[in-house]
């Protein structure tokens, strides 16, 4: 097959456009292709009036068509190029061949989408992974969610953050990633998810997502899948320690103890356990694993008209089906130094309570398929470095205690608590006041969609404000200058509702190229509380090494994949 890239026809073009298009391009009679297929849909909206869809076209071309010679006309043209193969090979495959697998099975701790594709590929590699899950399964991990959102009654073990699927469960389901992914290894997660029910144009859209609702039901098929494979899935099992032996070639990890007290005796444990573990980080602090501080974000999630968006994006296109709800993505580099950004923005969506501690307050976002909410959100989150959370007041440049970050979100998580009023209902402004540094009155044409509530407050009070200065005056800054990217902004009645502190981990658990902890052999930390992802895919494709990277030892490959 030959594959076209970056072949542009207009966003309205008729269905029966793109053939003579591809066969143009390849200057090709209608004769010599027999078949075309879409395998990525972009659109390029810089010019609003003249939106262009963007194809990477497949084309299979027909019978005594030799496409070697084809390849040879357009050698100097990096947009026509064989098409690579995209399949996942697995490294090996126990039951075929092996025989059953019979050593200590693999354990998992956690099960978001980094624990779910470590699962998913070691169940079918026949390794049959156990995997341990603090929060409960997604439909009753649901109510519980809905709990917080409708009854302001948190349970911290089962809430936005912790229980089957993980921190992206109830959310926009953003599908893509910006990691480099030479061995198309998120066309695995993108094939598996569709497998499990997700929408076929997952594997072509650009930037496909799939909402909440979706996501629920997909993770409830891929347990069952693992399962069927001989996994076991357990669920409100919380890991409370690590067993670490010494051995003459270093420590050893030998298994983990969870809060019933039960012992699970292993030898590779892959530790997915998302940003929010805060009591599972400090345990392996405690137990000596390596780990960093490193560097995260704090800010608002900012809401307005999702019309405006689109406007301002698509113009006369916006509500065209094809483009969808609008999105963006924005940075500002503050005169003081830091970098203001657009974080996870969520067309057409609600601003989600997701906290994981009782009595503190932290922002997120989320949308359904539809994306059909009045409003669009986004975080609005200014960069930080472990240098402007470290808690010992050093200016040493000595390394920073890696659970400074978390301290450091705690604080501003409970200053957003007691700003809101208490029953998890968070403090707001309106953009115009934030900018101007009033207090809010009362809310204009932009409603806020936080659930339980958001109240109007000061959110720049000297000494008790909802974030440091420079975070305050760097946002304050960035918001009228991303109203020249997107006209309108900085408008007076679009809300800010704090804080977004959960940004990615506030700490890295380091590991080496065998994907293992630096300094405990058969301990794999991965996915984004490990500090190796940051987002579904990343997540689900960390996984997939990881699980790679744990078989291959467990197998004596030393080199594989
Ligand atoms: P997590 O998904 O956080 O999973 C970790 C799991 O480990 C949890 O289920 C937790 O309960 C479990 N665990 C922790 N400690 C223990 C323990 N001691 N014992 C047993 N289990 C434990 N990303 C996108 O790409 N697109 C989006 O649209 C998007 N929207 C989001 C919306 C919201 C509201 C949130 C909160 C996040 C969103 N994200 C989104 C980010 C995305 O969810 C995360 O990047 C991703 O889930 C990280 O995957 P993970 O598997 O590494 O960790």
């Amino acid at each position: 097959m030959i594959r076209i890239n970056e072949l542009r026809l207009p966003l309205n073009h008729a269905e029966g456009a793109l053939r003579p298009a591809a066969l143009a391009r390849l200057k090709l009679a209608d004769a010599e292709l027999a078949g075309l297929h879409v395998f990525r849909r972009g659109y390029d909206a810089r010019k609003r009036s003249d939106i262009q869809l963007v194809y990477t076209l497949d084309c299979t071309l027909a019978e005594g068509v030799d496409e070697a010679a084809v390849l040879a006309r357009f050698a100097g043209d990096h947009h026509i190029r064989p098409t690579p193969d995209t399949g996942y090979h697995f490294l090996a495959q126990f039951g075929q061949g092996r025989g059953e697998f019979t050593g200590p099975r693999p354990i998992i701790i956690g099960f978001g989408p980094c624990g779910l594709f470590a699962a998913l590929i070691l169940a079918q590699m026949g390794l049959r992974p156990i995997v341990l899950e603090r929060g409960k399964s997604v439909r009753e991990r649901t109510q519980d969610t809905w709990g917080l959102w409708r009854e302001q009654k948190l349970d911290p073990e089962s809430n936005v953050q912790f229980g089957e699927g993980g921190a992206g469960t109830f959310s926009d389901g953003k599908l893509w990633s910006q990691i480099s992914d030479p061995r198309h290894l998120t066309r695995k997660v993108l094939t598996e998810f569709v497998k499990a029910g997700a929408p076929e144009e997952i594997l072509y859209v650009s930037k496909p997502h799939i909402g909440t609702f979706r996501l629920v039901s997909m993770i409830i098929k891929m347990r069952a899948e693992i399962e069927a494979l001989g996994g076991e899935i357990r669920f409100q099992q919380k890991v409370t320690d690590l067993h670490i032996e010494d051995g003459a070639d270093g420590k050893h990890v030998r298994g983990v103890t969870l809060e019933s007290g039960e012992q699970i005796a292993a030898t590779h444990v892959v530790i997915a356990l998302g940003h929010s573990a805060r009591d599972t980080f400090q345990m392996l602090h405690a137990r000596g694993v390596h780990m960093e501080a490193k560097p995260f974000s704090i800010g608002y999630r900012i809401e307005h008209p999702q019309s405006l968006i689109d406007a301002a994006r698509f113009g006369p296109s916006a509500g065209n089906p094809i483009l969808g709800a609008a999105d963006y993505k924005l940075v500002h580099h503050a005169k003081n130094g830091r970098a203001v950004y657009s974080f996870c923005m969520c067309p057409g969506g609600t601003v989600v309570a997701a906290t994981s501690e009782p009595d503190r307050v932290v922002t997120n976002g989320m949308s359904q398929y539809s994306r059909n909410e009045r409003n669009a959100n986004a975080g609005i989150v200014v960069g930080l470095t472990p240098e402007d959370y470290r808690q010992d007041g050093k200016r040493d440049g000595s390394p920073v205690n890696p659970l400074d970050g978390m301290a450091f979100q705690r604080q501003w998580e409970s200053r957003a608590y007691e700003l809101g009023g208490g029953g998890y209902l968070a403090p707001g402004s309106l953009v115009g006041d934030f900018i101007k540094r009033q207090v809010s009155k009362e809310f204009g044409d932009v409603l806020p969609s936080y659930k339980p509530g958001v109240t109007l407050t000061n959110l720049q009070d000297k000494g008790r404000g909802s974030l440091p200065t420079y975070a305050l005056e760097a946002i304050r800054e960035a918001l009228p200058a991303f109203a020249r990217q997107i006209r309108g902004f900085d408008r007076p009645d679009a809300v800010l509702t704090g804080v977004e502190t959960r940004t990615s981990s506030p700490l890295r658990i380091n590991r080496g190229r065998d994907y293992q902890s630096l300094n405990v052999r058969g301990l794999f930390p991965a996915g984004e509380g490990a500090g190796y992802a940051g987002g579904i895919m990343s997540a689900g494709v960390d996984g997939i090494e990881v699980a790679e990277a744990l078989a291959a030892d467990l197998l004596g490959m030393p080199d594989a994949p």
